[in-house]
């Protein structure tokens, strides 16, 4: 099916802050055919037209989420984070079934999807589960199979069979892509580390891990080893491939050079950083040695919200207080974090951006709210919608071209249902 979509403006979602005032987006089996001004567009021929009164914009891409943890949303509220862990996420896990994760997932998808959220980087248990629920939402998951040696869990030898076997029975439409997740260095072996971006190598999968979320965490891998966790990974041929470190908070130049030479993409987390007090990433100098980056939410249990757009703000706000200096990180460069840049830092060039030949992930934002007031050129309205706190005002969604979000509802699912069904599996899960 042939669309026109016509908008106010639209905003690229490339580094360069691109905005095309009175635009046209032309949608042509699942994929955009043509944009650019109303005025150079060409015949729309016998493609449905539709007028938007505000801007399209990229579907955002979540970097990093463990989105079923809706389930746990505010529980241990100011714990620090071993607490945290162990007195309330834990025991909470290991009650967890697979339903759970199913059910947490949809309302969680729909919840993105709302916020305009279509692409989300899923570490969690019962990958199947997550594919299945964002099957239901009509929204897009790149899921990286968890791999951690827990009570309960299969040998991580097989845990990442299992996640090739995943990847080998996918459709190519590109909703859902396995990926590989040994949780981080210091809780999987480092030989199994070794293997898991083997495979992922191999098998041209996405190698998602955390790195240097925290001060303490590599205390006892640089004690026995004598390396900082990233010159760890390098040397136990870890890197390389389609690889994506979460947080990167605590990373010295040495470390920053590390991951500019292997190519090492970033998951940046502010919300959950400032949350659980880890410190802010240099997304600055990261940005200047070229290393792809990406903005994530982390877990609804950690941010509490899903809201990367609320997330592209802080960015800034982090990025600038830190170095002290308001070009710290642009408002054009913040809101690419969270589109095209992410697509880059996951490796997915099809999504991220407004563009021709890229799939049809697109967000109408209703622009007729005193937020978007004033614009005087263009660039305004990419300053309005990484500044004044629009996530709200996100109207419609189409994720492949296909519409799950209209008016602010999902079409899909049914999200009060959802809502109800969430608060009954927290409270079993919490008892
Ligand atoms: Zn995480």
């Amino acid at each position: 099916m042939r669309q026109r979509l016509t908008a106010r403006a639209v905003v690229v979602g490339d580094r360069a802050g691109t905005v095309v005032p009175d635009a046209v987006v032309d949608v042509d089996d699942g994929r955009i055919a043509w944009v650019g001004a109303a005025a150079d567009a060409p015949p729309a021929g016998d493609a449905e037209v539709v007028a938007l009164p505000g801007l399209l914009v990229p579907g955002l891409v979540n970097a990093h989420s463990h989105a079923p943890m809706v389930l746990f949303r505010g529980q241990g509220e100011g714990l620090p984070l071993d607490r945290w862990l162990r007195e309330v996420m834990w025991p909470r896990e290991a009650r967890l079934t697979p339903d759970d994760v199913e059910v947490a997932m949809t309302a969680a998808s729909a919840e993105l999807l709302r916020g305009g959220v279509t692409t989300s980087v899923e570490m969690y248990f019962s990958p199947e589960r997550i594919a299945a629920a964002v099957g239901a939402t009509g929204a897009r998951a790149v899921i990286a199979a968890p791999m951690v040696p827990l009570p309960g869990m299969p040998p991580l030898e097989e845990q990442m069979a299992a996640a090739v076997d995943l990847a080998s029975g996918v459709a190519d439409d590109g909703l859902v892509e396995y990926g590989l997740g040994p949780h981080a260095a210091y809780t999987v072996p480092l030989p199994l580390l070794r293997r898991a971006a083997e495979l992922a190598r191999e098998h041209g999968m996405l190698l998602h891990l955390h790195v240097a979320e925290t001060a303490t965490e590599g205390a006892d891998l640089l004690a026995t080893h004598g390396l900082s966790v990233p010159a760890l990974l390098a040397a136990h041929d870890v890197l390389g491939g389609r690889v994506l470190a979460a947080h990167c908070v605590h990373m010295d130049d040495g470390d920053l050079e590390l991951w500019a030479e292997y190519d090492v993409a970033v998951a940046h987390c502010p919300a959950s950083n400032a949350k659980l007090a880890s410190g802010v990433a240099r997304v600055r100098d990261m940005l200047d040695r070229r290393i792809r980056v990406g903005l994530g939410t982390d877990g609804p249990a950690s941010n509490d919200g899903l809201d990367l757009l609320a997330d592209v703000r802080l960015a800034a706000q982090l990025a600038r207080l830190a170095r002290r200096e308001a070009t710290a990180l642009t408002a054009a460069e913040a809101f690419w974090l969270a589109t095209g840049g992410a697509a880059d830092a996951i490796g997915r060039p099809d999504l991220g951006q407004v563009a021709a030949g890229r799939r049809a992930d697109l967000v109408h934002v209703d622009t007729r709210d005193l937020r978007f007031e004033p614009v005087g050129d263009a660039a305004d309205w990419l300053t309005h919608l990484v500044w004044s706190g629009v996530s709200r005002l996100v109207g419609d969604v189409w994720v492949g071209g296909r519409q799950v979000v209209a008016g602010g509802v999902c079409t899909a699912v049914d999200a009060a249902a959802l809502r109800t069904e969430v608060a009954a599996r927290a409270a079993r899960l919490a008892r």
